[in-house]
């Protein structure tokens, strides 16, 4: 009778049983849409380290199990009640923002993207560790032809995440910007940063990225080792913006200095360490420091139709989706190159 509960076709999940568990990957029976959902045959899902808030229990409120994933690349396979304009067969993704509730202030003015209570797919609801998900329309990104669902998937979170920063910052073509961090979010801001027309510059430890970071469209690679990297970007006349995306607070700290007249640290990569500046170092110079997460599913398909017309990809390895467990522990290690993709 064992087989029973599945009579119709399982699905494999890889779920968190609880807060800072290992992985397992189970069998699950296929959900079904509710209304003003659909439910998507996942292709591909990115492994992102915000991944970390569902396998530790970094955030109050996440039921368990629970299937990570917020970088989902797919196809609509049923729709639900009332769902009209999204199709069965269409290519669809879905990110960070999994969906608003339209009535809290920030929605009231039209900021979906700070909604307050913002859904999160793999947080608030199952995301796409598993071969199928169900989500809510406000979240669906449409996939240009042109782009396969691995490299759409890490443009979803990584790849909008830059992007809209960048977009936001202020910057001007021509204009110096720093991106800080060669990683999974470095390495699309410094193709994003050198397609926007800005002169790139680079930030990593070592010297071993230098031609990396050039290939992709560095104008300069600064070695934050082994010089101080602050220095090295007032002598280019001081930056208008500087990306800080890798999780470092003390590294970015090092960075205000090298802003120019009127520059923004524009800070993306998560760390619970506090950024430490003096009030001078602000006030002189009107320099500001702004975060900036993800955006709304129209902000993602801009990011698409923009790499699409640019080239941007990023550089991925991929896992099957039975090996969430080692594709997970490499993203951690910090040594993937650099976006680690499940594929189903
Ligand atoms: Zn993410
Ligand atoms: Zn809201």
């Amino acid at each position: 009778m064992a087989t029973t509960k599945f009579a119709v076709a399982p699905m494999k999940a890889a779920q968190i049983p609880k807060p800072g568990a290992d992985f397992e990957i189970v069998e699950r029976e296929i959900p079904n849409p509710a209304a003003g959902e659909v439910r998507i045959k996942v292709q591909a899902c990115g492994i992102c380290h915000s991944d970390v808030l569902t396998k530790e229990g970094a955030l109050p409120g996440i039921q368990y199990p629970r299937v990570p994933g917020h970088e989902v690349a797919g196809v609509i396979d049923e729709v639900g009640a009332g769902v009209a304009v999204w199709k069965k067969g269409q290519r669809v993704g879905v990110g960070w923002h999994g969906g608003q509730d339209n009535t809290c202030p920030s929605c009231r003015r039209g900021d979906f993207r700070n909604c307050r209570n913002l859904k999160i797919p793999g947080v608030s609801y199952d995301g796409g560790y598993q071969q199928y998900m169900v989500a809510p329309v406000e979240a669906l990104v449409t996939i240009p032809e042109s782009l396969s669902d691995i490299e759409a998937a890490p443009l979803l979170c990584a790849g909008i995440t830059t992007y809209n920063a960048l977009r936001h910052s202020g910057a001007m073509p021509g204009d110096l910007v720093a991106v800080q961090g060669i990683g999974g979010l470095g390495h699309l801001g410094i193709q994003f940063a050198n397609k926007f027309g800005y002169k790139v510059a680079a930030i990593g430890r070592g010297a071993e990225n230098a031609t990396l970071a050039k290939k992709l469209g560095a104008t300069v690679y600064v070695d934050s080792k082994a010089t101080n990297a602050a220095e090295a970007l007032q002598k280019l006349g001081g930056a208008q913006v500087i990306l800080a995306t890798a999780p470092n607070s003390k590294a970015m700290s090092e960075l205000i200095n090298g802003l120019g007249p009127n520059g923004k640290l524009m800070v993306i990569g998560a760390t619970f360490d506090p950024i430490e500046v003096t009030p001078p170092q602000l006030i002189f110079g009107s320099r500001t420091i702004q975060g900036w997460a993800a955006g709304t599913p129209a902000d993602s398909e801009d990011t698409l139709r923009f790499a699409e017309l640019t080239g941007v990809r990023p550089m991925i390895e991929t896992y099957p989706l039975e090996k969430a467990a080692e594709g997970y522990a490499r993203m951690m290690s910090g040594n993937a190159q650099f976006r680690v993709v499940l594929t189903m």
